[in-house]
């Protein structure tokens, strides 16, 4: 078998195939193949003098149960920390407004904070009340998360509050993004309880009392990633990128970018999907009629002696508005929120920059794009001159683009695939969750089948 991309979801996927192995004393041969000279993907954890720097992820839902699942198996349960409770805001017009309290991706579940809220105009908020007078939605099937949201809490809710919460995730467009596979938990509210204020209200309880959420390890969540890398048996080829795959009498042949080859009867891609796409030319149907390019967004860590910074509104860090003419789509005060990540004395700030439509920041060079957050960051919080020393990431193409219709899509692609090319499984942030809980359950579940298909059912 063979494991294409050795990013969370591929090693989770290894690491399924051999606990499955071990288990039942099935011996297979595995391979898994990465591109470039590391593993872990889009997780990558800098340590740089006593401070922890994500350059990707910094964490994950405590709620999804995989991630934590995965590192109690390793044996880094003792490594677990979870965040600091703390109050986030929204930039707007270049200024701090808090996020209403008791909301559910910013649907209110009680009136008062959002009456009281900064963020929205008289008008603004009226228009969100209509939400308890207007019929529910039709029955439909999907809908843009964007058209779904304003029809329910008009557009100045959508573009202050609800975009600028789920740009981190999905750095895309809203009128683009499927609801039905991002936030399908609102369909059923919508309809249950015929409002998206009341469908909160019931989702979080009044006076339920807030806990953290997030959790990361000590080290940063590399230290996940290398476990996994020396927990895994099977060989692990670096600097090795698939080109193409050929079928031969069931079996499938591998090429790589340096002419080597590889034989498996199954295969876990766990690629960006427009690579995997690429690789299987000759499937004309993995490529979605509505796709969109994945977004390229970019993080900024900052480090400074505590003394240059003074947090004015006291909080663990805020996220732009959508229309906020602002280099930086986000800010997180990391030493209040993690403050294992840094040295006692000393203040860490990691700023993301780049959302749909607004790319080319990244194109430009490190100092310029230090010099644009900074300057951005300084309208809000005080800073005393310039960091001590910054990392920049770009993360290219990184973040998938699950367009209306992506449920169906999926669905359809892995039929055709399953009958065209056996024993060959599709998983990863492209296709049912982007959130690294997601996609490890995505590489346990490709694994179960692949092993069930060749050992147990052959
Ligand atoms: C900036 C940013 C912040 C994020 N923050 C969080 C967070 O805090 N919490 C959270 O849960 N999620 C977060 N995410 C999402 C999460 O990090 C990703 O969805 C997840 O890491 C993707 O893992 P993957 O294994 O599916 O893909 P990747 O990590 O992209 O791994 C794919 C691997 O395939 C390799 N590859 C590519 N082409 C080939 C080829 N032809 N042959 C062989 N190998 C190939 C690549 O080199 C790569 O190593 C964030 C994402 C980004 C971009």
């Amino acid at each position: 078998m063979a494991i294409i991309g050795g990013g969370i979801t591929g090693l989770s996927a290894a690491f399924r195939l051999q606990k499955m192995m071990d288990e039942t004393k099935e011996e297979v041969d595995v391979t898994i193949i990465e591109a470039s000279n590391r593993f872990g993907g889009k997780i990558e954890t800098l340590q740089r003098e006593g401070f922890t720097i994500e350059r990707g992820p910094d964490s994950f839902l405590k709620r999804k149960r995989e991630a934590l699942d995965l590192v109690e198996e390793l044996g880094l349960s003792d490594q677990l920390v979870s965040n600091n409770l703390g109050k986030a805001y929204i930039l707007k017009n270049r200024e701090l407004h808090p996020i209403p309290e008791y909301s559910f991706m910013g649907v209110p579940s009680l009136l008062k904070p959002l009456l009281d809220s900064s963020l929205l105009s008289e008008d603004g908020k009226a228009r969100a009340l209509n939400d308890l007078f207007i019929p529910p939605y039709p029955p439909f099937d999907d809908m843009s998360v964007g058209d779904f949201f304003a029809g329910r809490l008009g557009q100045e809710m959508v573009d202050d509050i609800i975009n600028p919460l789920l740009s981190g995730i999905y750095a895309g467009d809203l009128y683009k993004l499927s609801l039905r596979a991002t936030l399908p938990q609102f369909i059923e509210l919508e309809k249950r309880t015929g409002s998206l204020i009341l469908g909160a209200k019931q989702v979080l309880p009044k006076n339920k009392k807030k806990t953290s959420q997030f959790a990361t390890l000590k080290n940063g969540l590399s230290s996940l990633v290398d476990r996994l890398v020396d927990a895994i048996r099977f060989p692990m080829l670096k600097n090795a990128c698939v080109t193409r795959i050929e079928k031969m009498n069931g079996r499938y042949k591998i090429v790589l970018k340096n002419g080597e080859t590889l034989v498996a009867d199954g295969i876990v891609f766990t690629l960006p999907h427009e690579k995997t796409q690429d690789i299987l030319s000759d499937c004309p149907y993995l490529k979605q009629p509505n796709a969109e390019p994945c977004t390229s967004v970019g993080t900024v860590a900052m480090a400074f002696d505590a003394a240059q910074v003074t947090i004015q509104k006291e909080g663990t860090g805020f996220v732009a508005s959508n229309k906020e003419p602002s280099a930086i789509t986000a800010a997180t005060y990391t030493h209040l929120k993690w403050p294992h990540t840094t040295p006692s004395g000393k203040a860490l700030i990691r700023c993301y920059v780049g959302k749909k439509g607004d790319e080319a920041i990244l194109d430009e060079s490190d100092e310029i794009i230090i010099q644009n957050s900074l300057d951005n960051l300084k309208d809000v919080v005080d800073i005393d001159g310039n960091p001590e020393f910054s990392v920049v990431t770009r993360l290219r193409e990184s973040m998938p683009q699950y367009v209306v219709g992506h449920t169906q899509w999926l669905k359809q692609i892995e039929e055709t695939l399953g009958h065209d090319y056996p024993h060959v499984y599709l998983a990863g942030a492209s296709y049912d969750g982007v959130g690294l809980p997601d996609c490890i359950r995505q590489g346990n579940k490709a694994a179960k089948r692949l092993f069930n298909e060749l050992l147990v059912d052959a």
